[in-house]
């Protein structure tokens, strides 16, 4: 039986974007890019259900040929780096008040010695943006919207402890 400090605690930690990011699959990955263009791999579940829409046709090897695009990192906001999961997951209250409050944590914590690379860009501070166009956007919005769904079901499931 949790009690209830441990309770609050495990639902801010599946409700934390760092870990609901963990639990879906990437509509694709890139395998190379140029600065002109980036080559990237569509994921084997979209994939599948572009062939049976028959979006693509059956041979398809779900690679494709992009113009190379570029976003700030919506996980790290583009600093690169993002604090331990196992430190502040679900967000960490510093209260001068409370019998637990280390002001050196709290320091060594807002100077970023607990950060750790960005798990979404590696560090790199921008994501690669592609622009899907027709059936295939719908297809790409459809499969993320899918895996949204999906990890939040996992998560709710997990922060009650089924
Ligand atoms: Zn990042």
């Amino acid at each position: 039986m949790m009690t209830q400090a441990q309770a609050i605690e495990n639902l801010n930690y599946w409700n934390d974007p760092r870990v609901r990011a963990s639990l879906k699959t990437p509509a694709y990955k890139v395998l190379s890019s140029s600065n002109k263009t980036m080559r990237i791999q569509l994921a084997d579940s979209l994939l599948e259900s572009l062939v049976i829409e028959e979006i693509f046709s059956e041979d398809h090897d779900g690679i494709l040929e992009c113009p190379t695009k570029y976003e700030v990192c919506g996980m790290c906001q583009g600093s690169g780096s993002v604090a331990d999961l196992n430190i502040d997951c679900g967000g960490l209250h510093f209260d001068p008040r409370s019998p637990d409050y280390d002001p050196d944590f709290e320091e060594d914590y807002k100077n970023g010695v607990y950060d750790k690379q960005c798990p979404r860009c590696g560090g790199h501070r921008v994501v690669p943006r592609v622009e899907f166009t027709g059936d295939l956007a719908m297809a790409v919005q459809h499969f993320i919207e899918e895996e949204n769904r999906y990890a939040q079901l996992v998560a709710s499931e997990r922060a009650y402890g089924c």
